[in-house]
């Protein structure tokens, strides 16, 4: 079994579509919905994990290739070089998840590892870039 954290980009014409559904019974896929962005009309966005075979996982990318939905299998998370960071904020101002906070008393910023889901927004945003988006490949981080 393998397990992934995707971001999906569906084109409008896929909104009513039961796309997560299909790739759960048709690609036996289980699938955590971390955060979606979908409205009527309108291109939608879904950052999941997924968990199932690589073969499965693999078909299931195929699939949506052919509907024409952007998936980007996202790296696992980031790292905080904490020396160049000058806590100016603009990461906490994007961030979805609330990983990434001020603290009240002196303004410094709080990453709180476990409340990330990867998706990266906070790596642009960062004016001294002291974010980086890593993976894990057998135990090792390798910077993204
Ligand atoms: S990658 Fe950055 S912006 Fe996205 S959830 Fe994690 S800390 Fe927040
Ligand atoms: S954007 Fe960069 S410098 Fe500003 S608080 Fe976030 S990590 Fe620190």
């Amino acid at each position: 079994m393998q397990e992934i954290k995707a971001f999906l980009r569906f084109p409008q014409e896929h909104f009513s579509k039961p796309i997560t559904y299909r790739l759960v019974k048709e690609y036996n896929l289980m699938i955590n919905i971390l955060r979606a962005e979908v409205a009527a009309n309108k291109a939608g966005e879904l950052i999941m994990d997924i968990e199932g075979s690589e073969q499965d996982i693999a078909e299931a990318i195929d699939f949506t290739a052919h509907e024409g939905i952007e998936f980007r299998i996202l790296k696992s998370g980031i790292t905080l070089d904490e020396e160049r960071c000058v806590h100016c904020g603009a990461c906490t101002s994007v961030c979805p998840s609330g990983a990434l906070t001020l603290r009240r008393d002196d303004w410094s910023l709080v990453f709180a590892p476990e409340k990330c889901f990867a998706c990266e927004l906070c790596v642009k945003s960062c004016p001294v870039r002291a974010i980086v988006a890593v993976m894990h490949l057998n135990g090792t981080v390798l910077a993204g």
